[in-house]
């Protein structure tokens, strides 16, 4: 802390009196009682960034804030009211007002000379937030409970703090050892170690129930204790990878979770979901909804690009993966310069309607994790224009003749790729698209962060033309509402989780409509084997569930037509992996391949090594590979 301080003050100049320096986790704040003072120098703040190689937050000096009524009078007087701001909330712990409008970039002011003002004339420190354009509880809650935890948080990060500038051991050597997703896909987990750092990437759960014991990721089999753990770094929100990171909290960790911003929405979002549903199929949540809260108090939110300390020795970078909103690749810089990992998590190094490309330029790389979803030899995915026509085609003749459509989704990621497709194929539709469960409240959440989107959806959320809001799109409100839709005689499309069709609204449908030959389901997403998706993807038309309250197995006869389309995948296809491989720059020196089914995980790595004659591995679960 003293080294720290006499830093600052070596590069501060006297005039902006400078009142303490705090380590807020991996962030350095200065307090200041002349804040003028301090801007005069328009280079000081990046002086003192690269000099600490930390980000640095500048905020005003407990004398200098004014009075909370008064500020939000000034506040309201300094923002120009085509901002549309919507609420003004001070955090007293941080020293910040939190700005929630309609439009930031009117907040922020050209260069930040909005913000700048605030700041000046309040002391408190302007964080601006984006109203979501259409209403989102998800969002509401995450900031309500950030908010009102800000006590608990201000404490965790100061603990962090001091905790990260501890120095560690030398960094002798670095391994990494696989605790889910290694030749399989779901509850997705990586331990990385060195002498001084137990950090996890992801820690997702296995949604598929088929088979228990393959669940969870193998915590138990790493002989370390749950408060160990530094870090975890969550690559993207679906559940097979965070799903299984509230039942850390549950039992005992207490370090944080970094993720992007929307990663955080969205992952709050799912788990709540994953409670639900597991709980009211008759099975029990392996955390609740207090987990899901501790967490949240947790979690440190990073953009792209931005470098942050881990541990004494484990730095990492976020860079876009192009799978959903906030989706990120994660690279490892370890031991100064020893050694340098990227981890993909899922990536789509191609076209989707949501994203944008997965990047493929790094500082370094040394060695490359990377998924192996569709990295078979047969994964070879038509063009997605083709898809996106074929798949209008068949939801066209389907409603023509009177028929329902099915479209099992994941309900944030496909959901909305589905509805950008439908949105800009039919534009003024004869027949209502139903949005069902989560699906909705995604999309909310995607309005949220139009920057993490593709720059045309972004434009279009930007100039308030947002796809999801289109009249042809309605919600379905319950199960009530699911029957009366099944029942009528009215063509539709309905978008419903989950995709796989293992449980949620789409099942629920699926009951209700496969009766009809004049129905059809159209699969759009991965099946994982053993899913009632990849039952009827194979031909089975007699599929066994069970009932309503989960009491005994019934078969469920399917006259449905039952089409299978891979093309729309946030996942990339075998050619898009290889592509991608190929783009990385610098090149890595070993690639291992995860996150597939076994054959796939080799195949793809047989290939990546006569391609680019680099050494590759196919890790299993509990395989531990030294890299240095
Ligand atoms: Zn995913």
């Amino acid at each position: 802390m003293k080294e720290i301080e006499a830093s600052v003050l070596s590069i501060i100049p006297s005039g902006c009196e400078l009142a303490k320096v705090e380590v807020e986790g991996p962030q350095v704040v200065i307090y200041l009682k002349n804040v003028k003072a301090f801007y005069e120098d328009e280079n000081l703040i990046t002086k003192i960034a690269s000099k600490l190689r930390k980000k640095v937050l500048v905020r005003g000096d407990v004398s200098i804030l004014q009075p909370q009524e008064k500020a939000l009078a000034i506040i309201k007087e300094i923002v120009p009211p085509e901002a549309g701001v919507k609420d003004v909330r001070f955090d007293p712990n941080f020293h910040e007002v939190l700005i929630e409008a309609a439009k930031p970039g009117l907040v922020i002011g050209k260069g930040g000379s909005v913000l700048k003002m605030i700041i000046l004339q309040t002391g408190w420190s302007p964080k601006v937030l984006r109203v979501p354009t259409m209403p989102s509880e998800t969002i509401t809650a995450v900031r309500s409970a950030l908010l009102s935890q800000s006590e608990q948080r201000k404490k965790f990060l100061l603990q962090l703090g001091k905790k990260l500038y501890t120095p560690g051991k030398p960094t002798e050597w670095v391994k990494i050892t696989g605790l889910g997703g290694f030749r399989e896909i779901g509850r997705s987990c990586l331990l990385l170690q060195t002498p001084s750092s137990n950090v996890l990437l992801d820690c997702g759960l296995n949604v598929d129930p088929s088979d228990p014991s393959k669940a969870y990721p193998y915590l138990n089999a790493t002989n370390l204790e749950l408060d160990q753990i530094d870090a975890v770094i969550l690559s993207h929100a679906h559940l097979d990878h965070s799903g299984f990171i509230p039942y850390l909290y549950a039992y005992g960790y207490e370090g944080p979770v970094y993720c992007t911003p929307p990663t955080r929405d969205m992952m709050v979002l799912l788990q709540q979901d994953c409670i639900n549903v597991m709980n009211s199929e008759g099975g029990k949540a392996p955390y609740s909804e207090r987990d899901i809260k501790k967490e949240l108090t947790h979690v440190i939110t990073r953009e792209y690009g931005e470098v942050t300390d881990v541990t004494s020795d484990v730095r990492f970078t976020f860079h876009n993966a192009g799978h959903m909103v906030g989706s990120a690749m994660i690279h490892l810089h370890i031991g100064e310069g020893l050694h340098n990992l990227i981890y993909s998590g899922d990536i789509k190094f191609g076209k989707t309607r949501v994203c944008d490309s997965a990047s493929t330029v790094f500082p370094r790389a040394e060695t490359f994790l990377l998924e192996s979803t569709y990295g078979g030899r047969q994964d070879v995915k038509p063009r997605i224009e083709e898809t996106e026509a074929k798949f209008c085609d068949m939801v066209r003749q389907t409603v023509d003749k009177g028929g329902k459509v099915l479209v099992p989704v994941i309900a944030s990621g496909r959901a909305q790729e589905i509805m950008c497709v439908l949105e800009e194929y039919f534009k003024e539709p004869n027949f209502t698209v139903y949005i069902d469960g989560m699906s909705k409240e995604a999309s909310a959440v995607h309005t949220a962060y139009p920057e993490y989107l593709r720059r045309t959806l972004q434009r279009r959320i930007l100039q308030n033309d947002s796809p999801f809001e289109k009249p042809m799109f309605k919600t379905v409100q319950n199960s009530e509402h699911r029957k009366q839709i099944a029942e009528s005689d009215e063509a539709c499309v309905i978008v419903a989780p989950s995709g796989m069709l293992n449980g949620g609204p789409s099942l629920q449908f699926l009951k209700l409509l496969a009766h009809d030959a004049k129905n059809l389901l159209i699969l759009v997403s991965y099946q994982s084997s053993m899913t009632i998706g990849r039952k009827l993807q194979q031909g089975d038309r007699e599929i066994p569930i069970v009932d309503e309250r989960a009491t005994k197995q019934e078969t469920l006869k399917v006259n449905m037509s039952v089409q299978s389309m891979e093309g729309f995948s946030g996942h990339s296809d075998r050619s898009q992996l290889l592509n991608f491989i190929r783009s990385v720059r610098p090149k890595p020196m070993r690639v291992l391949t995860m996150h597939g089914d076994n054959g796939k995980c080799e195949d793809l790595a047989r290939t990546i090594n006569k391609m680019l004659h680099v050494e590759t591995r196919v890790p299993m679960n509990l395989d531990s590979t030294r890299l240095k």
